[in-house]
């Protein structure tokens, strides 16, 4: 029986994550849940799963948790503030750690399993981007098994060979990660039109259903951008063997190409049951309530190269991964105050490339040295980027 605590239960990865749970109550046995503000939520979720631990944002939301789950007898313990999240980890008795919030938040906690040597589903690609060189550490200090969640992560982790480790010296005849992308929602749209995007419009997106900031980072494509760092952590392979091909459709997941010309792909519905089911069985499948590919319906597959004027997020992306150090922390704080701004203030669309390009303009990058480093090039960063938007004065 696996002990499984999902940080991040409200959302989509988490609900997606419980929804494949629920299907396995003889293999999963939850163990502690955390949200930050959908109490309502997170109170049926407990209700339903019964956990030892449940972390919320703030004391009043811990109160009304509480009172809650009183009426139903369940004996969680509920904590709050961004620390319990880390005692959601060390706490709950867990083997596994689902790490599915959003954005720097994450990182903490995600550190705190990677050290304690769980099995860790990493969905919060921003924690590695922030900090990859010191995750990747503290997952080999402690020992425990890291499955990457992000589908295009997990299906080269699927078309690896088995015995593949990070940065072997012929990479096991592995020449290329190539990673596809669906353009989101305005790929085709002409460019006199992105102007006016709405904050809903960005958050359509034509083929995943998730939550607001990531959608908007595909429709940017500053996903991909992160993705492509994500992947050099992950897989230890130089910047110059991560390629990006526009695939609208989301059938192909991700490839890899070897050396003797195979190119190895998953397949599969875009639905992110399947990362999920694929990294909490692992190395076993499991039903992930997903149906199969019916090939013979699906129109023509294509792939095309990325726009990078049309995207500039992502050349920034490329641009502070060369750099390196902390550059790729900076990126990640300048985007997710832009996201926020975009979605909540009034920023418009364009303007996102524009904070995340002077953040990165005015703060140089150092080495990303230490934990505590990287949190206070981050908040600096985020101090930056709110002070451009304020100066820009939509
Ligand atoms: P979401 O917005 O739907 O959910 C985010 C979760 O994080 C919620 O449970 C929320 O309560 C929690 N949270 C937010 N801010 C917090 C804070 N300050 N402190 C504590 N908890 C906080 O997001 P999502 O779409 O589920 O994405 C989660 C992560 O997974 C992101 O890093 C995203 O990039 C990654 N991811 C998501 C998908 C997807 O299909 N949704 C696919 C690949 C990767
Ligand atoms: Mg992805």
């Amino acid at each position: 029986m696996r002990r499984v605590a999902i940080l991040g239960s409200t959302g989509s990865i988490g609900i997606n994550t419980l929804d494949v749970i629920r299907a396995h109550p003889e293999r999963f046995k939850v163990v502690a849940l955390t949200a930050n503000k959908q109490i309502d939520r997170l109170a049926e979720q407990c209700i339903e799963f019964n956990p030892t631990i449940a972390v919320v944002g703030d004391a009043a939301g811990a109160s009304r948790l509480r009172t809650a789950l009183q009426e139903k007898r369940i004996a969680t313990q509920v904590l709050c503030g961004s620390e319990s999240l880390v005692s959601a980890v060390t706490q709950s008795d867990c083997d596994t750690v689902m790490a599915a919030i959003v954005g720097a938040a994450g990182l903490v906690p995600a550190l705190a399993a990677a050290k304690s040597g769980k099995r860790v589903l990493l969905a919060n690609k921003e924690a590695l981007v922030m900090s990859g060189d010191l995750f990747m550490q503290a997952m080999q200090s402690g020992g425990g098994e890291l499955l990457p969640i992000d589908s295009e992560h997990n299906a080269i982790f699927q078309c690896l060979p088995q015995q593949f480790t990070k940065a072997p010296h012929d990479y096991l005849g592995v020449e290329e990660l190539w990673l596809t992308a669906s353009g989101g929602p305005f790929r085709d749209t002409a460019m006199s039109e992105l102007s006016s995007i709405t904050p809903d419009q960005a958050c359509a997106h034509p083929n995943w259903v998730m939550g607001r900031k990531i959608s908007v980072d595909s429709a940017t494509m500053m996903n991909k951008g992160l993705e492509v760092i994500e992947a050099f952590w992950l897989f230890g392979l130089p910047l110059e063997k991560i390629k990006v091909l526009i695939h609208p459709q989301s059938v192909v997941h991700s490839m890899v190409l070897y050396r003797d010309g195979s190119v190895i792909s998953q397949m599969g519905q875009p639905d992110m049951r399947t990362p999920i089911a694929y990294g909490l069985a692992w190395p076993e499948r499991i039903h992930a309530g997903v149906g199969p590919l019916n090939l013979t319906q699906l129109a023509a597959l294509s792939f095309a190269e990325p726009d990078l004027t049309r995207f500039p997020c992502l050349a920034l992306a490329f641009s502070a991964a060369n750099t390196g150090g902390t550059a790729p922390t900076i990126l990640n704080a300048a985007n997710e105050i832009a996201v926020a701004a975009f979605l909540d203030a009034g920023l418009p669309y364009l303007r996102i490339p524009e904070v995340v390009e002077k953040t990165l303009n005015h703060i140089s990058s150092v080495s990303a040295s230490s934990l505590e480093l990287i949190l206070d090039v981050d908040a600096k960063a985020r101090h930056v980027a709110s002070n451009i938007i304020r100066q820009m004065n939509h």
